[in-house]
């Protein structure tokens, strides 16, 4: 090997190994886009994808000097993606939960959150609290902390792709009820016009988000740590919650 070819080979190697050293390294994130206000299709652009999981994974890499590569695929794709390095990092609203971190590692928690269920409003006087679906039939996403606790309430569930898709069932009345995460069931029920549909008042299962990359995966999930300390300190972090939660959306 010539010596600049040895030397071109050191710096590639470093740069594998010590993620953030060599400037603008693109980091593959993982996320499933049908989650809004955390990730969805951008209306206007159908290739983007936008999001607060978009605006915080972005301006981590701004802090730490990376890029990043935005990769959809289905929510239940994303641990196997990263366990088989095909994503270094996913973020989708993912809960932080025992059982994910048997084979995961997450970054500090980003979003405090927890479940709620969505019910048609014709239905409101039957359905008061969470309890009252004890043995109804409800529908969430595959994969979801939202099925784990429908589960919990009735041995009637039904699990769709994408939480869309549960919400069409749900108006189709081929369930009774939605459960998923309470700031995307308020967003969607912000978003019909309709007036169909109505919240269960209550709150179940606190829950923190957390950005996963492969158990083991120090560099990234160290990288991930510092930049998003850096946007706690910066106050950034504080104006990508309100353009999110506190503007109407
Ligand atoms: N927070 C829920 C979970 O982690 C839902 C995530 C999602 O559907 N994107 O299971």
């Amino acid at each position: 090997m010539s010596l600049s070819l040895r030397k071109f080979a050191a710096a590639a190697l470093a740069a594998a190994i010590s993620f953030g050293a060599a400037a603008e390294q693109t980091l593959k994130v993982g996320t499933e886009p049908t989650f809004p206000p955390f990730e969805y299709i951008d209306d206007q652009d159908k290739s983007n994808v936008i999001g607060f999981d978009i605006d915080i994974i972005n301006a981590i890499a701004k802090a730490e000097g990376f890029k990043v590569e935005i990769v959809k695929m289905p929510f239940d794709g994303l641990i196997p993606a990263l366990l088989t390095s095909q994503l270094d990092a996913a973020i989708a609203g993912m809960t932080i939960t025992e059982e994910r971190e048997k084979k995961v590692d997450f970054t500090a928690p980003y979003y405090d959150s927890g479940l709620s269920a969505v019910i048609l409003k014709e239905n409101a006087e039957k359905f008061k609290k969470l309890a009252d679906l004890k043995n109804s039939r409800i529908c969430g996403q595959i994969g979801n902390t939202g099925i784990d606790f429908a589960k919990k309430l009735s041995g009637n569930v039904a699990a769709f792709n994408t939480n869309p898709e549960a919400f069409l069932e749900l108006r189709a009345k081929g369930c009774d009820a939605v459960i998923t995460d309470k700031p995307v069931n308020e967003f969607f029920l912000r978003s019909q016009k309709e007036g169909l549909y109505a919240e269960i008042p209550e709150f179940a299962e606190v829950a923190q988000f957390g950005i996963a990359v492969k158990k083991g995966n120090d560099e990234v999930l160290k990288a991930l740590n510092e930049g998003f300390d850096k946007l706690r300190k910066s106050g950034e972090y504080d104006k990508i919650y309100s353009k999110w939660f506190h503007s109407g959306n």
